[in-house]
């Protein structure tokens, strides 16, 4: 009987070709491709066959399949890659994109991309050119470097560097700076990669000269210093400073190589932030190779620059991995405006986006809190909980591992929905807004919140909870 009446319901679907005609005449579907269309109404069609074949109850007309039709192919057409509120505090997160441009990258993309450039080729000679140029002036300028190279990412400029400089060849690293920086790049790994002998040296906690020394053979072919970005020893810890492997390095001929990870062109102790060396430093510290992102403290594109002694450089440049880890000419756009900003060290907090959340005051982030909360509290019902509270942002981006900026956030708690229900819901928004959960709080921390979006945050908030 029930097979029967099954049967009934799969004969009486209509097709493909059916439905399709009814879309061409309904105005409502010009926007859709017609590829899409069909493959949203196969969709339909699939999910009432599966209904009816599981015995639950559905609804053959059109008008109903249509609508399902719409709404899936509505969703198809959207895009994957989409923006999302980042309200977690964490200013350089790397799985919601690092770096935020700043206004003179975006418009310099538009322009270079929307036509043709100078890219690669000499203006005033009329012949080929070469694609490094726009920046390498710029960054010597900023670092006291004598020459510099861009390509796609620090974990490139890093496999780049040791292929040119050291393969079949050992480089001497420290057991206490072979990181794993979230992902997949691993140092160890990216030596084998690039074709470069570890010789690993010390121990985990304890590196000194002498192990450096003892390292050497005649096929060492270079020094690698890796800055232990996402994490830090304390206690009875040693490790050699640049300058002084720079030292032995000369004695024995043998280049020395610094990943400094984030690299930052400013010095952020003036604005309370640590007291890390800056790239300046790093490149008066006499280091051959220095190789740092673009998208991280720096606050540009991603890419991966590499600033060095001229020789080094162009041997580095000569390699044909440098082809195949070439820097794009959006990139290079964006990275070249960036950097024109640091030279007015005055203002240039305050127009990279990185730089201005990681630099905002308690103060200014609290003002911003109690607006958001006072917009809040009269309209959300009674079973919720909101509050202000003292809590930290954290810098991310394996930028300062042990610093925290005090921050206010506005903290949530429900007796209907739970955080870890409401954190979902809030990251499932059609513009996800993604926050933390702290003490079974839902925690919103305006550090990293853009203007304009606590707007939707509150709208969705409004939603969720009433
Ligand atoms: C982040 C980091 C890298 C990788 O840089 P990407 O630009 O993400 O490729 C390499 N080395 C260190 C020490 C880092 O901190």
């Amino acid at each position: 009987m029930e097979h029967n009446k099954n049967q009934n319901l799969l004969r009486k679907l209509p097709g493909v070709d059916h439905l399709l005609e009814l879309i061409k005449k309904d105005t409502s579907f010009k926007q859709l491709p017609l590829n899409v269309c069909k493959s949203s109404i196969r969709y339909a069609l699939e999910n009432i066959r599966t209904n009816i074949l599981n015995e639950k109850k559905v609804d053959l007309s059109d008008k109903t399949i249509l609508a399902t039709v719409f709404k899936h192919a509505n969703n198809d057409i959207k895009n994957n890659l989409i923006g999302v509120i980042n309200a977690t505090g964490v200013v350089l997160h790397t799985n919601l994109g690092r770096s935020l441009l700043c206004k003179e990258a975006l418009k310099n993309i538009t322009d270079i991309s929307s036509g043709y450039s100078n890219l690669e080729y000499n203006i005033d000679k009329g012949t080929r050119g070469i694609r490094y140029s726009a920046v390498e002036d710029l960054l010597c300028e900023l670092t006291g470097a004598e020459a510099a190279l861009v390509v796609n990412n620090n974990a490139g400029a890093v496999l780049l560097s040791l292929n040119s400089l050291a393969e079949n060849k050992e480089v001497i690293v420290s057991r206490g700076e072979l990181v794993e920086i979230g992902g997949a790049f691993r140092i160890p790994d990216v030596m084998t990669k690039s074709n470069a002998i570890l010789k690993e040296v010390g121990t985990t906690n304890r590196t000194h000269a002498r192990d450096y020394t003892m390292a050497i053979s005649d096929n060492t072919g270079l020094f690698l210093k890796v800055h232990t970005s996402n994490y830090q020893i304390e206690g009875f810890t040693s490790s050699v400073p640049v300058a002084d492997l720079v030292t032995i390095g000369k004695k024995h001929g043998i280049p020395v190589m610094e990943d400094l990870g984030s690299g930052m062109l400013i010095d952020f102790s003036k604005y309370g932030l640590g007291s890390e060396p800056t790239i300046r430093d790093s490149v008066k510290s006499g280091a051959d190779v220095i190789s740092f992102s673009g998208d991280k403290l720096l606050g540009g594109p991603q890419a991966g620059i590499i600033l060095g002694k001229k020789d080094i450089i162009n041997i580095i440049k000569n390699n044909p991995l440098t082809r195949a880890l070439r820097i794009d000419k959006l990139t290079l756009a964006a990275l070249e405006s960036t950097l024109r900003l640091y030279r007015d060290e005055e203002n240039v907090i305050k127009k990279i986006p990185t730089l201005r959340m990681l630099t905002d005051s308690y103060t200014n982030i609290k003002k911003r809190a109690s607006t958001i909360l006072k917009r809040l509290e009269p309209v959300l019902p009674k079973h919720v909980e909101i509050k202000l509270a003292d809590l930290s942002s954290r810098p991310g981006g394996g930028a300062f591992p042990s610093l925290t900026l005090p921050s206010s956030c506005i903290t949530i708690k429900s007796a209907k929905i739970s955080a870890v229900e409401l954190e979902k819901k809030l990251r499932k928004n059609d513009t996800p807004v993604i926050g933390r959960i702290e003490d079974n709080c839902f925690v919103i921390d305006p550090r990293t919140i853009q203007k304009g979006e606590e707007k939707i945050i509150c709208k969705t908030l409004i939603k969720i909870l009433n």
